[in-house]
């Protein structure tokens, strides 16, 4: 299923979102919902050509987002810590489904450290270079409540 993608000027896009509790996320009900609206996310995504989608856009205020970029996995991240950025800040132009046709000179550091769960619960901790590293920092601040014009 393709899901609507939540546009600007919608409050939710500008609300911080929830932490995924485990317990909830693998209750008998909860998780085969949840794993339908993976599969609707990343049919979204890839309809649209993205490389990232958050929960918010589809208007779910929760912190998970996916992104489709860095190898053919399917890269799922709950409640993702930034625990350190490195190196100088790059500035590139960017843009979001949520603001279509619209593209922003951002400024962001090239290198982070993130924690986050996957969709199975596993813990990782990682170290990003480069243009992931500028998704992940883009879908971040979606979960924060914060587009690329503010
Ligand atoms: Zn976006």
């Amino acid at each position: 299923m393709i899901l609507q993608i939540i546009k600007y000027g919608d409050k939710i896009l500008h609300k911080k979102c929830k932490k995924i509790k485990k317990n909830i996320l693998f209750e008998g009900l909860f998780e085969n919902m949840f794993n339908t609206l993976l599969e609707n996310m990343f049919n979204t995504l890839l309809k649209y050509r993205g490389v990232g989608l958050s929960a918010p856009q589809i208007g779910i205020s929760l912190r998970l987002f996916i992104i489709n970029y860095f190898d053919s996995r399917k890269n799922i991240f709950l409640n993702t810590k930034i625990l350190k950025q490195f190196g100088v800040y790059k500035e590139y132009c960017e843009g979001c489904l949520s603001l279509p046709k619209s593209f922003y000179r951002i400024k962001r550091k090239e290198i982070l450290l993130i924690e986050y769960f996957d969709e199975k619960w596993i813990r990782h901790n990682l170290l990003i270079k480069g243009f992931l590293a500028r998704v992940i920092l883009h879908e971040y601040d979606h979960i924060n409540g914060k587009l690329i014009i503010l």
